[in-house]
């Protein structure tokens, strides 16, 4: 499937910049030291119990760090203390076998952000002599790092008063000043402020707090404004447009792909899976091969195509195994799924980085993505 979920998100620095010069005059004169003020008495009060929170060895910040891009913290709990467990340092992590490396991150989803991780704990032990860089400038160089998760670990290991800028900081900056623009449409201003903002000797505890203001209190759909410590500067509440804001981009419905996949089977009982190239969204993880639906074409006679074209073979299209329907962040998938029975040709990957026949119990040792894993728990549990 090498070419159906490699579309990349839009390019936000795209849209049409917004008249802001009102707003801006407005945030000037925001109670900066009292915002600084309560939401730290309510930060030592009422902050979260993390496992990560006040751990000072950047390589464990770091890789919470990246496991919460895009991820919630329950999700990102048991995760982080595998990986810990399977490479307690970063000479542990640049040493590790690539596959193993994506078999911990397996079911974690976005997938570049483990093979950054990866290339870059590479990067550290030989450029670094295996420590974390300490200045914004460094740390930006490294795969994988922006300047949200910069600012992250560095406030959090080195207590610098650098600003963040993620989906939780953002809503609540709009809310509190009441943007009147979509954030991605702010995205300069937006910096500017929560710069402005960030106590310049309590850097750590600041992102900390409002990252927890965030999560906890300033929620996306029900914010629980009556237990905020911003409530009266607070514009959105003041004028009781909190569950309006952030404005939102007006969103077309997600493309639909229809893809057919083969679990062909050899006369010894294998199944032939492949890995995808290094790039993309699910670059080097394992998938049974297939690909998309052209025109009004068959799933069957998609899914014989596909494979003359990936894997240079023919195949029989048997029965049907299941259909998934899947959600990336910017399509909808639906697979169609088939046993098929290998007739000749010797498999190559001519779309991928590898081919192997794999025993059936021996699918779970490879990194699959999630939906896959879905045809793995068919196929185990099926009857044939
Ligand atoms: S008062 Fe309500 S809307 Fe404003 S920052 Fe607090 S929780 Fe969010």
């Amino acid at each position: 499937m090498a070419s159906t979920v490699s579309r990349k998100p839009p390019n936000r620095r795209n849209l049409p910049p917004a008249d802001l010069s009102h707003w801006q005059r407005d945030c000037q004169a925001l109670p900066i030291e009292m915002l600084r003020r309560s939401l730290l008495q309510w930060y030592s009060a009422q902050g979260r119990t993390l496992p990560w929170r006040g751990e000072t060895d950047p390589y464990r910040v770091w890789v919470s760090e990246i496991m919460l891009q895009q991820t919630q913290v329950k999700t990102v709990i048991p995760y982080y203390h595998r990986w810990l467990a399977a490479f307690p340092t970063v000479a542990d992590l640049a040493q590790a076998d690539r596959q193993q490396v994506l078999k911990l991150w397996e079911g974690l989803g976005y997938y570049a952000r483990c093979r950054h991780l990866h290339q870059a704990a590479q990067i550290i032990v030989t450029e670094y002599g295996g420590q974390f860089p300490t200045t914004l400038e460094d740390v930006l160089t490294l795969p994988g790092i922006g300047r949200t998760t910069a600012g992250g670990i560095l406030s959090a290991i080195a207590n610098q008063p650098l600003a963040i800028l993620d989906g939780n900081v953002k809503r609540v900056l709009a809310r509190l000043t009441a943007l009147p623009v979509p954030p991605a449409r702010a995205l300069g201003p937006l910096w500017e402020l929560s710069s402005q903002l960030i106590d310049p000797n309590h850097g750590r505890d600041f992102n900390q707090a409002i990252m927890d203001l965030g999560a906890t209190v300033c929620l996306p759909k029900q914010p629980l404004c009556l237990l905020c410590p911003w409530r009266s500067p607070c514009l959105a509440h003041t004028q009781n447009l909190q569950t309006q804001l952030p404005m939102r981009e007006a969103t077309a419905p997600l493309p639909h792909k229809n893809i057919g996949v083969a679990v062909i089977q050899n006369d010894q009982g294998q199944v032939l899976i492949d890995r995808r190239k290094e790039e993309g969204l699910l670059g080097g993880l394992w998938e049974f091969p297939g690909g998309k639906l052209e025109g009004d074409e068959t799933v069957q006679a998609c899914i014989q195509r596909e494979i003359r074209e990936e894997l240079g073979i023919e195949i029989e299209v048997g029965d049907h195994l299941i259909t998934l329907d899947h959600a990336y962040t910017h399509f909808r998938i639906t697979l169609n799924v088939h046993y098929c029975r290998h007739l000749r040709g010797t498999p190559q990957p001519l779309e991928s980085q590898e081919v192997r026949w794999v025993a059936l119990d021996a699918l779970r040792d490879y990194p699959f993505p999630k939906a896959n894993g879905k045809i793995i728990d068919a196929l185990l549990g099926g009857d044939r």
